[in-house]
């Protein structure tokens, strides 16, 4: 079901261009992949047939980060690769948008080392936290979820008096049951 399914039968649709923009944007979030370790297999799982990213319209990864407006953080970054990341955001086009993907992207997880970064909002202006080590698919479906809904009420992220944008800090709660269910179907044991 898309648009079409608001549109009346006479073909004619009013509404207010800022609405239609809105609605463009957070049906097609284009994220950037930046998994450095094994959250990133769970960002993979995240846009694989069984949970479906694409449902979102946020299934292009996109690996020019010129190309994306989503940057999905899934793992733990290293003081030495931090830069790296910072450039990535740096050149992303806006409006654009931050996930922090589970326990070592947003605090340095267990890794409380010299090496690794102790949260990458120190660097970057992180949207979405989502908790996890690492997160199911759903939780990060739900982080995606959390900046459509801010994408449709209030459009492009706001920016500060300075200029800089003002991260918009939402902690992802999980909201359904996220433990693993049966795939319908599929026989285990020996036959
Ligand atoms: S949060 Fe857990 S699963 Fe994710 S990168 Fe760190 S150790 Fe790996």
């Amino acid at each position: 079901m898309g648009i079409e399914a608001a549109i009346p039968v006479d073909g004619f649709l009013t509404t207010q261009l800022q609405k239609v923009i809105n609605w463009s944007r957070r049906s097609s979030l284009w994220p950037m992949p930046f998994a450095t370790a094994c959250c990133g297999i769970e960002l993979m799982a995240t846009a694989s047939s069984r949970f479906d990213l694409a449902r979102f319209g946020a299934e292009v990864m996109r690996f020019s980060p010129r190309q994306s407006d989503l940057l999905i953080v899934a793992g733990r970054v290293s003081i030495k690769t931090m830069p790296v990341l910072q450039r990535i955001y740096q050149q992303m086009t806006e409006p654009k948008w931050v996930i922090s993907m589970g326990a070592c992207a947003s605090t340095g997880g267990v890794f409380d080392t010299y090496a690794v970064v102790q949260g990458v909002d120190q660097f970057i202006p992180v949207d979405v936290y989502v908790p996890g080590c690492p997160p199911r698919p759903e939780m990060l479906i739900e982080g995606v979820m959390a900046i459509q809904r801010i994408v449709d009420q209030d459009g492009i992220p706001p920016k500060g008096p300075d200029g800089k944008r003002v991260p918009l800090k939402i902690a992802i709660q999980p909201t359904h049951d996220v433990r693993p269910q049966p795939v319908v179907g599929l026989t285990v044991g020996a036959s």
